[in-house]
């Protein structure tokens, strides 16, 4: 059964309930009442009859008591006709002991006559009589005198007018001898007399009440009365009429009633099945401000939520996807941590809704070094907010401090009470820290120049970045992990802390900057193997043509000079043969040690093969690059190699070189031609008698050549050497062998 019927039927049973009720007791009510006060009505009818009755049967017998006061019976029956004559009697009968009439006046009312001391009929009353008895003197019996009245339709109307009821008069068997009632009523009336007992009050089907009187002692007559009812007619068509009205307003009523409060129901359910399917644009009508009214406006005020936030999470979702791919393919791309490091920084701003962050790596003094920023402007006491390097915090303080040392994130509320650390400043903040198990310790190299090893000397080794460690394992918070950098979050919009789904998505993008910078070191590092000698550390070949097609265009550019060193150890066949191919390696390694260390800092130190090895000056003339050559030429020759040959056995290795030098572009046009131009000079060296060095000869001598520049007049302000500017060192030939090599410092690079 629907909410619909239910309603209706409840409402039915409500109203009509009440009306059905009602009409029962009006009608019941007004019933009693008729009936009462008919009742009281025939009482008195009653009494009326039994008292008239009495009159006329006490004038009856007065009439007879007169006829037998006379002693003769002529006389007597004279006096009877004078009794009748006067109107005493209707008829008087005498007579005698046997039962023979002696006398009767004419024109009496026929038989049977009721006597007025009888209680029962038998057969129709014609007339009611009064009988006295006839005495002689002596007291014998002489007959009896009847005095007796007509029982005519005048006389029961003379009752009817009396009493002021109906009056019926019946016959022995019950059926009616003469009657004041109409004849519609007649048969109704003669049913309920049937059934009415004694004096009990008796409805007819017309509503008329009907009340038997006699035959009794003191009323021989059997007597019906009727009297109408007093209920005002058509009183239960109209109670009937009442409630069928009444119930069909209520059927009307209650179907709209129930139409009106289910139908916002049926459209609420409707709406709620469409949502159910997905269909977030559903809205129901508001009708009303009742408690459906209500329950609808909250149901279009949720699906709008709803329809917003879902809209909003798609909308994050797909920027997040967006993100995702952008990083993904800076991940893929580049090895420019950097970028990579803002394209994380970025993608978790937006992951998590902050305003600002930072990525920060700890670096080699151990303090955490900002790499990007975004947002913090004005946010730290800072001399350059623009360069995130100034956001720096000592490892151990501050927020970011602590979550590098335990390896722990940190999420919460700044305090007002927390001393200022140089960090950012902010309302609500989350750190999480990407790390790695220990490895190699990091090494404060920066690329391209030769790092320092443990006692001070160069190692040649061009490094990956300073901030960056070798690991093996990135999980964040492995135990016996420490701290590579933290990543952190400021002020999420809102006014809300971050919470852990925030916590659980930075320790993602955390795990994404771990891996990256493993990546670049891993291919920083691979690069560097790739072009580093393994024996030296030295630069290798493939590094230098490279190397020189670079510096010689840079030369080319800003029109300065580049100097190139062709360097050959002296009979190092000798050293192997004599000393071993180890301790020959041992040579070269601690050749190139002293090579790096007489070098600058742009210089670049190259193993060409075997013992072979270039040296790159950038900006360096030939005086330079002589002064250069005489220093190596010293730092080896003045010191034998000490050389471990067996176990504890440790021989000093004499070693020289030999040295050509090239400078362009006044010996050669370009890269490999200035190489090739080192060589020969070197080989004008090696047959010069080794252990000293010679210039290249120009390839091309024009007449301008020749003509003497002083170096002074044509050095520049900054005083560097300028390309195709003449050199007083341009003739030198140098060597060992030549002369005493002049202090280093006193020609200081
Ligand atoms: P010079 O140059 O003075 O004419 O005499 P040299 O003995 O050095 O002659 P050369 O340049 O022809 O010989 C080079 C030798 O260097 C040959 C080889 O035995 C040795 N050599 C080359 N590469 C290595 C190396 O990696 N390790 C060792 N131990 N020896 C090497
Ligand atoms: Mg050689
Ligand atoms: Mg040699």
């Amino acid at each position: 059964m629907t909410l619909r019927g239910r309603l209706t039927a409840a409402f039915l049973t409500v109203v009509l309930g009440p009306v059905l009720l009602g009409a029962f007791f009006v009608g019941s009510t007004l019933s009693a009442v008729d009936r009462g006060r008919a009742t009281e009505r025939l009482g008195v009818a009653a009494a009326g009859v039994r008292t008239s009755v009495d009159a006329l049967c006490q004038q009856l017998r007065a009439a007879a008591d007169a006829v037998a006061l006379v002693a003769d019976p002529a006389a007597r029956s004279r006096a009877a006709d004078q009794v009748v004559g006067r109107g005493l009697a209707a008829a008087v009968l005498i007579v005698d002991p046997a039962g023979r009439t002696s006398y009767a006046t004419a024109g009496g009312p026929a038989g049977p006559w009721q006597d007025c001391a009888a209680d029962a009929t038998t057969g129709p009353v014609r007339a009611l009589a009064a009988q006295v008895r006839l005495r002689d003197p002596a007291g014998a019996d002489l007959g009896t005198v009847a005095a007796a009245q007509p029982v005519d339709p005048a006389f029961v109307a003379r009752l009817a007018a009396v009493t002021g009821a109906g009056v019926t008069l019946l016959d022995d068997p019950g059926r009616i001898t003469h009657t004041t009632e109409t004849r519609e009523v007649r048969a109704a009336v003669l049913a309920a007399a049937r059934q009415a007992d004694g004096d009990r009050v008796t409805g007819t089907t017309d509503g008329r009440y009907v009340r038997r009187v006699g035959p009794a002692p003191g009323q021989p007559l059997p007597l019906v009365l009727s009297v109408p009812g007093e209920r005002p007619p058509g009183l239960y068509a109209a109670l009937v009429g009442a409630v069928v009205l009444a119930a069909l307003l209520a059927v009307v009523a209650a179907w709209r009633l129930a139409r009106v409060t289910t139908r916002p129901l049926v459209e609420l359910a409707g709406a709620v099945d469409r949502v159910a399917h997905g269909d977030l644009s559903t809205r129901v009508p508001v009708r009303s401000r009742d408690e459906i009214g209500r329950l609808a406006g909250a149901f279009n005020r949720m699906t709008r939520e709803t329809g917003s936030y879902v809209a909003a999470l798609t909308s994050s979702r797909d920027q997040l996807r967006g993100h995702l791919a952008v990083l993904g393919d800076t991940l893929a791309s580049t090895h420019d941590l950097q970028r990579i490091l803002r394209v994380i920084l970025h993608s978790a701003i937006a992951a998590t809704g902050a305003r600002a962050g930072a990525v920060l790596l700890v670096d080699g003094d151990g303090a955490l070094v900002g790499q990007c920023v975004e947002g913090l402007d004005g946010r730290w006491p800072t001399e350059d907010p623009a360069d995130p390097a100034t956001l720096r915090v000592p490892v151990g303080a501050g927020v970011l401090g602590r979550v590098a040392a335990t390896g722990e994130p940190l999420r919460g509320r700044w305090e007002a009470t927390d001393t200022p650390t140089g960090e950012p400043s902010c309302e609500t903040y989350v750190a999480v820290p990407f790390a790695a198990p220990r490895g190699t310790e990091p090494r404060p190299e920066r690329p391209g120049h030769p790092p320092a090893d443990s006692d001070g000397s160069s190692s040649a080794r061009p490094a990956p970045r300073r901030d960056l460690e070798s690991r093996r394992d990135l999980e964040p918070s492995s135990d016996d992990s420490c701290a590579l950098g933290v990543l952190a979050l400021y002020d999420r919009l809102g006014a809300d802390e971050f919470d852990d789904d925030d916590l659980v998505t930075l320790r993602t993008f955390a795990g994404h900057a771990a891996v990256a910078v493993e990546n670049v070191r891993v291919h920083e590092e691979a690069q560097r193997l790739s072009l580093t000698d393994p024996l030296t550390g030295l630069w290798n070949y493939r590094y230098l043509r490279e190397s020189i097609r670079r510096e010689v265009e840079r030369a080319n550019r800003f029109g300065r000079m580049l100097s190139v060193l062709a360097l050959d150890l002296d009979r190092f066949k000798h050293v192997n043969d004599t000393w071993g191919h180890a301790a020959g390696d041992a040579v070269l390694v601690e050749f190139a040690r002293r090579v790096r260390g007489e070098i600058r800092e742009v210089d670049l130190a190259f193993r060409h093969g075997g013992e072979e090895f270039v040296v790159l000056l950038p900006e360096t003339d030939a005086r330079g690059a002589t002064i250069v050559a005489e220093r190596l030429g010293a730092v080896i020759r003045g010191q034998p190699v000490p050389v471990e040959v067996h176990a504890g056995e440790v021989v000093r290795v004499p070693v020289t070189v030999s040295i050509g030098i090239a400078v362009y572009p006044d010996h050669a046009a370009g890269g490999q031609q200035v190489l090739d131009a080192a060589d020969e000079a070197l080989y004008a060296a090696k047959a010069a008698g080794r252990d000293g060095y010679r210039l290249a000869r120009p390839p091309d001598p024009v007449p301008t050549q020749e003509i003497p520049v002083v170096v002074a007049a044509v050095s520049p302000p900054d005083g560097l050497p300028r390309a195709g500017a003449g050199d007083g060192a341009t003739a030198a030939q140098g060597g060992a062998s030549s002369g005493p090599h002049p202090p280093r410092q006193s020609r200081g690079r």
